[in-house]
């Protein structure tokens, strides 16, 4: 297919209408499709269509438009195709305009006294042949990096079907040509969901990244893939990517627009989803579907339009898009309501959520509300998240009244007005047809990034991007036995926040850094131990952290270490985790008799017996030591030498003490260690329920064996 070239001379009226004509014709006839040879037809493909000579782009050109006052800025972006927006200075009310204009257009623009520059640079991304590069077997045709709906939805499908305890693509609806008889045969909308769903957590954050609700911007669905491919992939292998997948579910909608994406596939200026193909000619038609929320749809003059021909159409009626429908139903179902039912009513501190919303280009990180200039009713929170995204990114923070114009019906404000999620557009890239060279080493990584960080956050999206990061954790050991000394060291920063020139968030000294052992310290997880700082004292916004646990009682295989930092005002951040494996000692085992839980009034004694077996070839001596109590213990043998394959009896009395209430439970931590062989040792925990009465016979289960590993120091 030929690239657009920029008109030598204006094209007349009757020409483009004959044009329309034609396109009309082509659509009425089928609509061409672009198969790609020796791909594999997913189920939900569309029906390959007969190829034939697509619909012709139209022709135009992207210029820079100089806008004068605010009033200008958004009465223009009503009648043309607005790539971006440039102020002059963050916030101010003058700046250039990027558009995509018709000859026609671009001759009403000049004689209604627009200063009018062509953009040769944009201009050219348009120029580009959209055919397949030489030896390009996947992709959007003239972009390898860029996976089409089809590939997309196999590789998720495919990422899924491998993965199925953390993937799961859910089908949450169908596109506008799916339930429109004739015409194309649509998509389905897919959600991949991410979460180990082995994994039972009282309260899970939830994020949702959705991409490509505008089919033109082409790198937006890539990121979120590869976001989906980072966290599966990484799953077990980062301890970071494990805890997010493990406490977490993140929801990825590649697409939110997939009819109208595939258009945009072949190279056309495609923004809008692909209704009533009657009420305009190729390549118009269609409802901007981030202008068609059902709520605060056409509120604020200029922010949509009702003309169907408009690249911002904000369809019939609130809601009216099957595409709409389907999305909103699926954040009401994912999130939970956290908002009051006014507009000035601000969320719950207690929110958890974040949506995401992908789009190109502008390299902004978008707040709510779209619709207003006026501050969110939290909007302090929502921009010290931004800046948090800002920083990832280096994007400027803002909203669209600063740095965009303003929009109304738009999926962010849905998101926060109706639920009180956190809510951001990402206007990522720096074009639409974003080269895959530039994407690649530009645009994907600091957006990973960006998209890790709301993943961490995503819990209580209003309180941890306050607080401290914590970076570069580090253990040693890795590997160690129960008890060995743990070292660990991090550094916690509470100065990573940028917007670009809006605003300034402000930092504060860190006060304190926690760790917590397998669960992240929101859940009630029981603090391991504390970091201190390695200079000896709390008073910077980024200090390294040193400190020692005690890996007592550890349970052998694989830990997370969830370590937060605090600052000064008490805001914890998010957590960065670390993995450590307690190994077990071979050959040593050790059982308890009659169980390793017994029931005592108080005054009365329980006795169990610990039985170690010896399984190495050689004679060992153990010895075995109380290293924690919170009762009376009385052991009457304490070491003994043991041949190969024989075992050792060591009884073992707690006594629950007088005036103990009823309820109360007494533990015991003992450890059974080789003499010979250090840190090669058991750990065993017994417990006492203090109970009103003797009973004569424990209700504790039968006798059974403990394997505990152990290690270390010098008993306590
Ligand atoms: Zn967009």
């Amino acid at each position: 297919m030929p690239g657009t070239r920029p008109p030598s001379h204006p094209v007349e009226p009757r020409r483009l209408l004959a044009l329309a004509a034609v396109v009309l014709l082509l659509w009425l006839t089928g609509r061409p499709e672009v198969p790609a040879p020796g791909d594999r037809q997913p189920p939900w493909a569309p029906e390959p269509l007969a190829a034939q000579e697509p619909p012709p782009r139209p022709q135009g050109q992207v210029v820079q438009i100089r806008f004068r006052s605010w009033k200008e800025l958004q009465a223009l972006v009503a009648q043309v195709d607005v790539w971006q927006v440039r102020r002059d200075r963050p916030g101010s009310d003058t700046g250039i305009l990027v558009a995509w204009v018709t000859p026609a257009q671009l001759r009403s623009l000049r004689e209604a006294g627009h200063p009018v520059t062509p953009d040769p640079l944009h201009t050219d991304t348009l120029r580009r042949p959209w055919t397949r590069l030489p030896g390009q077997r996947q992709g959007i045709p003239g972009f390898a990096c860029y996976r089409t709906v089809e590939e997309t939805y196999r590789d998720l499908a495919d990422l899924a079907a491998a993965y199925p305890d953390i993937a799961r693509l859910v089908d949450f609806g169908d596109t506008y040509d799916k339930v429109t008889p004739g015409g194309p045969a649509g998509y389905d909308l897919l959600d991949l969901v991410l979460t180990n769903r082995l994994r039972a957590v009282p309260e899970k954050g939830t994020l949702v990244v959705l991409a490509a609700t505008h089919a033109r911007e082409l790198a937006t669905a890539e990121v979120a893939t590869r976001f989906a491919e980072l966290l599966v992939e990484g799953y077990g292998r980062d301890p970071d990517l494990t805890w997010l997948l493990d406490f977490n579910e993140i929801h990825i909608i590649p697409y939110g627009n997939p009819d109208g994406r595939k258009w945009a596939e072949q190279g056309y200026l495609w923004r809008k989803n692909t209704d009533n193909p009657a009420a305009c000619g190729f390549p118009y038609y269609g409802v901007d579907l981030n202008r068609n929320a059902s709520f605060l749809w056409d509120v604020c003059p200029g922010c949509s339009s009702p003309d169907p021909c408009s690249i911002i159409y904000r369809g019939p009626r609130p809601g009216s898009e099957p595409e709409t429908q389907a999305l909103e139903a699926r954040l009401r179902q994912v999130f939970g309501d956290f908002k009051g039912p006014q507009l000035a009513d601000p969320p719950s501190p207690e929110t958890n959520g974040i949506f995401l919303s992908l789009h190109s280009f502008g390299e902004l990180i978008i707040y709510p509300w779209d619709w207003t200039g006026s501050p969110a009713p939290n909007q302090a929170a929502l921009v010290t998240l931004g800046r948090k995204f800002g920083y990832y990114t280096n994007y400027a923070v803002c909203n669209t009244s600063n740095c965009l114009y303003a929009i109304d019906g738009s999926q962010t404000d849905y998101a926060y007005g109706q639920l009180g999620v956190a809510a951001y557009t990402f206007e990522l890239g720096t074009t639409f047809f974003q080269s895959c060279q530039s994407f690649e080493s530009q645009v994907l990584g600091p957006n990973l990034d960006a998209l890790r960080y709301a993943a961490k956050a995503a819990y209580r999206p209003y309180g941890l991007p306050a607080g401290p990061e914590v970076l570069d954790v580090a253990v040693r050991p890795t590997r160690l036995y129960p008890g060995m000394p743990l070292r660990v060291t991090a550094r916690a920063d509470d100065t990573r926040y940028r917007s670009q020139g809006y605003g300034v968030e402000p930092s504060q000294a860190i006060g304190g850094a926690r760790v917590t052992l397998d669960r992240p310290g929101w859940l009630g997880a029981e603090t391991a131990g504390t970091l201190e700082p390695a200079d000896g004292a709390f008073d910077a916004p980024q200090e390294e952290l040193v400190g020692w646990l005690d890996t007592t009682g550890w349970p052998p295989g694989r830990h997370t270490l969830f370590v937060q930092a605090q600052d000064a005002d008490g805001n914890w951040g998010v957590p960065t985790a670390v993995f450590v494996w307690i190994l077990t000692p071979e050959g040593l085992e050790v059982a308890v008799e009659p169980g390793t839980t017994l029931e005592a009034a108080p005054g009365e004694t329980r006795t169990f017996t610990v039985t170690l077996t010896n399984r190495l070839t050689v004679t060992d001596t153990y010895r075995l030591d109380v290293l924690r109590t919170d009762w009376p213990v009385g052991l009457s043998r304490r070491r003994g030498g043991v041949p190969p394959g024989q075992t050792l009896s060591m009884p073992v009395s707690v006594t629950v003490p007088q005036g103990t209430p009823p309820g109360t439970r007494g533990q015991t931590v003992l450890q059974i260690a080789s003499n010979t062989v250090p840190f090669r040792a058991v750990q065993v925990t017994l417990q006492v329920h203090a109970v009103l009465s003797s009973v004569q016979e424990s209700t504790a289960p039968a006798a059974r064996a403990v394997y505990l590993p152990w290690v270390g120091g010098p008993p306590r």
